[in-house]
C-alpha cells in the first residue's frame, strides 16, 4: 500500500500554491469559484479532482491555514445530489452559493414516524396548477434554524407502493408555512429542531428529478452522507482521534493504572485498524479501483470506536469528567493530565449521537450482511423489500 504523495512538482501542488499565492486570504465565494471548495466535483463547480489531486489539494490549503466555508449538509450530500439529477437552471442558481457557505443547507427526510424506515414518510406534497401544496412535519433537522434551503422528501403518490410514490424537491425556508422549533440536545446545543410544513407552497422548479421518482434521489444523497461522516476523527470524522487522546496522556505524564492502560491501548489499536481501513480505500482510490467492503465494514465500526474514544476520556478523567474544562485527578492518571477544550465532555454526549443519525447501527450492520456478506435479505412485511434499502446506499456502493 503506498500512500506517499506526490512532491513539489505535482501540478495540482503547483496550481493550489499560486493560486494562494496570489490569494493568502480567500474569501468564502473566492474559494468556491477557484473549485477547492469540492474539488473532486465536475467543473465548473469543483475541479474534476481524482483522489491522489484531492489528497494534495486538502493537505496544501491545510497547511497555509485555509478552511473551507462551513455548510456540512451542502456540500456533503445535497450539492452531490444536485449535480446526479438537478436541472441547468438549479444548479446554476444554487451550487455556487452552496459551496461559498452563502445559503446553509439542511436536510428534511426524517418525521417522527419514519427515520430507519424512511420510505414510510408521511409529509405529502399536492399538485396544484403550476405548484406544490406540502403539508407534514419533520423531525431531527439539523441546521434548519440557519438554513436557507432545505433537500425535502414528500409522498406525491399515496397509493402508489411505498417507494415509488415519493419525490425529492428544494425547500426555500423562509417559504410562508414552514415553522422551525429548536430541539436542544443532551450537550445543551442547539443543533437539530423540528419542522412544520403547514400548506407550503412550491413551484414546479423546485422539484428535483422526476415526480415519484425522490427514492433513487434520496439514496444517492444518504450513501454521499455515510462517505461524509466516514472521515478520520473520532466524531463522524470530527473531533480528536484515539491517538490524539494517547498524545494527551503521554504529554501528561502517562497512565499508571495497569486496567486503565490496557484498555486505552486497546481503543487505540482500534483507531489504528480503522486508519488502516481508511488508507486502504484510499490507496485503492489512488490506484483507480472501486472501494472495496471495507468501506461499509469501517464505517459500521467508526461509530462505536468514537464512543469508546470517548468513554475512555472520561474514564481516565475520572468523577471530574462531570465538570466540563476540569482536569482530572483519577489516581490512574497523573495531575497534570487536563481536559484540552471542552472537546471531550462535549464529545462525550454527543458520541451516543454516533449510531443514530445518518443511519443507525443496525442498520448498518443490516448492509453489511446484506451488501458485504450477501446474506438472506431481511423482508420488508409491507413491500418485500430488503431492508437495507429502507434508509440505505445505491446497490453496490459502499461507504
Ligand atoms: C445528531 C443527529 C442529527 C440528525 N440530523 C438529521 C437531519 O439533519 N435530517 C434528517 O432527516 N434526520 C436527521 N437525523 C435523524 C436520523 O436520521 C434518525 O434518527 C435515524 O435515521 C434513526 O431514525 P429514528 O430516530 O426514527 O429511529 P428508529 O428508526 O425509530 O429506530 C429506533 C431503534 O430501532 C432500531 N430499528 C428500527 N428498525 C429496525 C429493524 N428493522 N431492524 C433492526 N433494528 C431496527 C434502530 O436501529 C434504533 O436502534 C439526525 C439524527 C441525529 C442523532
Amino acid at each position: 500500500m503506498d500512500l506517499a504523495l506526490p512532491g513539489d512538482e505535482h501540478p495540482a501542488r503547483v496550481a493550489v500554491r499560486s493560486w494562494l499565492a496570489a490569494h493568502p486570504d480567500p474569501s468564502p465565494r473566492q474559494l468556491a469559484e477557484s473549485g477547492y471548495v469540492a474539488p473532486h466535483w465536475p467543473r465548473p463547480w469543483g475541479l474534476g479532482a481524482d483522489a491522489v489531486d484531492q489528497l494534495v489539494i486538502d493537505e496544501e490549503l491545510r497547511r497555509a491555514g485555509v478552511r473551507r466555508p462551513f455548510n456540512q449538509i451542502g456540500i456533503g450530500w445535497a450539492g452531490p445530489t444536485l449535480i446526479h439529477a438537478g436541472t441547468d437552471a438549479q444548479q446554476a442558481r444554487y451550487l455556487l452559493p452552496l459551496l461559498a457557505g452563502e445559503e446553509v443547507w439542511c436536510q428534511l427526510f426524517s418525521e417522527p414516524g419514519a427515520g430507519s424506515d424512511l420510505a414510510g414518510l408521511s409529509t405529502r406534497a399536492e399538485r396544484d396548477g403550476d405548484e406544490w401544496v406540502v403539508r407534514g412535519q419533520k423531525v431531527w433537522t439539523s441546521f434548519a434554524h440557519i438554513a436557507a434551503l432545505g433537500i425535502l422528501l414528500a409522498r406525491t403518490d399515496a397509493d402508489a407502493p411505498k417507494h415509488r410514490g415519493i419525490s425529492y424537491f428544494i425547500c426555500p425556508m423562509d417559504a410562508p408555512g414552514v415553522s422551525v422549533r429548536p430541539i436542544l440536545d443532551m450537550t445543551g446545543d442547539h443543533a437539530f429542531n423540528e419542522v412544520f410544513l403547514d400548506d407550503v407552497r412550491l413551484s414546479t422548479d423546485h422539484l428535483v428529478g422526476a415526480e415519484n421518482e425522490g427514492w433513487a434521489l434520496a439514496k444517492v444523497t444518504l450513501g454521499n452522507e455515510r462517505v461524509s461522516l466516514s472521515g478520520e476523527g473520532s466524531l463522524w470524522g470530527q473531533g480528536p482521534t484515539a491517538a490524539d487522546l494517547v498524545d494527551l496522556v503521554r504529554r501528561s505524564g502517562g497512565v499508571r493504572d495497569l486496567r486503565l492502560r490496557q484498555d486505552l491501548a486497546r481503543v487505540w489499536s482500534e483507531g489504528e485498524v480503522l486508519r488502516l481501513i481508511r488508507l486502504r480505500t484510499v490507496s485503492a482510490a489512488m490506484s483507480g479501483r472501486a472501494p472495496g467492503p471495507e468501506a461499509s465494514v469501517r464505517k459500521a465500526l467508526a461509530d462505536e470506536h468514537g464512543q469508546r474514544v470517548m468513554e475512555m476520556a472520561v474514564r481516565l478523567a475520572g468523577t471530574r469528567a462531570l465538570l466540563a474544562g476540569a482536569g482530572p485527578t483519577d489516581p490512574g492518571v497523573d495531575d497534570a493530565f487536563s481536559w484540552p477544550e471542552e472537546v471531550w465532555a462535549k464529545g462525550y454526549l454527543f458520541s451516543r449521537a454516533l449510531t443514530i443519525g445518518g443511519g443507525t447501527a443496525e442498520v448498518q450492520r443490516n448492509i453489511v450482511a446484506e451488501r458485504v456478506l450477501g446474506l438472506p435479505h431481511d423482508p420488508d412485511v409491507e413491500q418485500g423489500r430488503s431492508w437495507a434499502e429502507t434508509r440505505s446506499l445505491p446497490d453496490g456502493a459502499a461507504v
